[in-house]
């Protein structure tokens, strides 16, 4: 049986996270991830607070999910209202959930201040919500706000806003570090004499981000008898976000050893990660612990020499546990295992003693030297590979292209145009195309003209052209480097130009980028054939 319950707060808490934003139909789909990957509560959203999450609540009643059960979410009813009157608690209910969460106040300025009753007002309030709520629903829970606030200034109140919530017996009482200012020495403290005050009753944890203590603090209150942990995927939610469940999950069954998903189930773990910041439209966060694509990414020889040998020398746990995977980057501190283990990775039989090996490291830190760096562009690192082998094919030939910019008027915007000769086969192909702005122009007219003999190119696009300019090292004026993400239906890959002129730079990852493309298709049809 399991010991913990873990409650996914995305939906609604993480939605409160600047520039995360939802739609009806991603909540959707994100459910249905968080079932797959065994949470034990969704919770939805406040129906009392917005049309969309009533419109949440009415789809997933056509929805069925494996095991995890829906909670809705609201607030305990108006002081100026009774509980069976108030307008919040009944959409609560009309949201048919089998579970229903509700907070209240424990910090006594809050009561004060925020709410304006009297000390023993909210004291009412807390139960009569309870209590009308309770005989309507399966599961009832009950988050106490600000409470190690309330707590640290007056804790006989805090415990006193608990006692009364315990009257209408809700299934958890929710600690909240709302503000998310509280350190784990001082909330293990605070949770040692709540577990005192009211022994054998089940307790949660909701902890904000504020001094990057969430998960922390978390780990903290489960190994003092917190049985319930509150959290959102990637740590979306206010300010500086929610517990990260993509730490806490790992952190509790790979380190503390407790069992709350199949191995399988927490293999899903990075997928979700990336899933989740892919409908929100946020680029996933690549040092993120666990689930970053840097979390198992190793850049020194000598770290990577070690690792290939033994992986535990530099990585805390397999990272196959969690869905990710060893990185081995490249970059000027490259040593010979880098190459090997690149070159395996891609397929290419390299031996150390391969004079290959050599060949390419010092084309590398060459490279390296003129301002390229392929840490983000692992498509222009293979295309080298394989041109040290003599197995890099050229795919066209360029003739020649132009850039022109034009700019009519002050206040009309600017005007590209390219126009481009290619050869491919003994074919000549001559075409010109627009673009906003010169770079775009020039992918354009590359594009076109090549189309025609590789119709599989129109299923390639651009993702992200970045511009970095590199100090100037021998005085020749500065030079720029351009690193090109592109991406088709199957994966990704990046590309990398240097050059002192932006459209030479550009050109060249835009070559690399349409090279590797092609490459890939190649292999692809090599491999059906066999
Ligand atoms: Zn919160």
């Amino acid at each position: 049986m399991k010991t913990i319950e873990i409650y996914d707060t995305t939906l609604r808490d993480g939605t409160q996270a600047e520039d995360f934003n939802l739609s009806v139909v991603d909540k959707i789909r994100i459910s249905k991830k968080l079932d797959d990957l065994g949470i034990d509560y969704i919770e939805g959203g406040w129906p009392g607070s917005n049309p969309k999450d009533v419109e949440f609540f009415k789809e997933m009643k056509n929805q069925s999910l494996k095991q995890a059960q829906l909670a809705s979410f609201g607030s305990t009813h108006n002081p100026k209202n009774s509980a069976e009157k108030d307008a919040n608690l009944k959409a609560l209910v009309q949201a048919q959930t089998p579970v229903i969460t509700i907070f209240g106040k424990s910090w006594d300025v809050h009561v004060r201040d925020a709410l304006r009753v009297s000390l023993d007002r909210n004291l009412e309030i807390v139960a009569d919500s309870l209590s009308w709520l309770r005989p309507k629903v399966s599961r009832l829970f009950y988050d106490a706000e600000h409470f190690f606030d309330g707590f640290k200034v007056n804790p006989e109140y805090a415990l006193a806003t608990l006692k009364a919530a315990l009257k209408a017996k809700p299934d958890c009482l929710v600690l909240c570090d709302t503000n998310g200012g509280t350190l784990p020495g001082k909330l293990v403290e605070i949770i040692r004499r709540v577990k005192k005050e009211i022994p054998g009753v089940a307790l949660g944890i909701h902890a904000h981000n504020d001094c990057e203590c969430s998960v922390a603090n978390v780990v903290a209150a489960v190994e003092n008898g917190i049985t319930q942990v509150q959290g959102t995927i990637n740590g979306f939610g206010d300010r500086c976000g929610n517990a990260n469940l993509c730490s806490i999950l790992p952190n509790l069954q790979l380190k503390l050893g407790i069992k709350l998903l199949t191995e399988e189930q927490l293999s899903r773990i990075s997928e979700i990660s990336r899933f989740v910041n892919e409908l929100a439209n946020i680029r996933h966060n690549k040092y993120q612990p666990y689930v970053g694509a840097s979390a198992f990414s190793h850049k020194g020889g000598i770290h990577v020499s070690a690792v290939m040998k033994n992986p535990e020398t530099y990585e805390h746990i397999n990272p196959e546990r969690v869905g990710n995977i060893q990185r081995i980057l490249i970059s000027d501190l490259a040593g010979r295992s880098n190459i090997l283990s690149k070159a395996q990775r891609y397929g290419l039989d390299l031996s150390s003693k391969d004079p290959v090996v050599l060949e390419i490291l010092s084309q590398l830190k060459e490279l390296e030297k003129q301002g390229f760096q392929f840490e983000g562009a692992e498509g222009s690192f293979e295309l080298l590979m394989n041109r040290a082998l003599g197995r890099q094919k050229r795919y066209f030939q360029l003739l020649g292209f132009r850039v022109m910019a034009h700019k009519a008027a002050e206040d009309q915007p600017p005007l590209a145009e390219a126009t481009i000769m290619v050869k491919v086969g003994g074919k000549v192909e001559h075409t010109a195309a627009v673009g906003n702005g010169p770079v775009n122009a020039l992918d354009n007219a590359l594009r076109k003209a090549l189309e025609r003999f590789y119709p599989e190119l129109k299923e390639m696009r651009l993702e992200d052209y970045k511009v970095r300019v590199l100090s100037s090292v021998d005085g020749t004026g500065a030079r720029v480097r351009v690193l090109i993400e592109s991406a088709d239906s199957e994966s990704k890959w990046g590309t990398v130009g240097v050059s002192t002129d932006i459209l030479e730079a550009s050109w060249q990852a835009l070559v690399d980028s349409i090279s590797y493309k092609l490459y890939k298709e190649e292999q692809k049809r090599k491999q059906g054939k066999s």
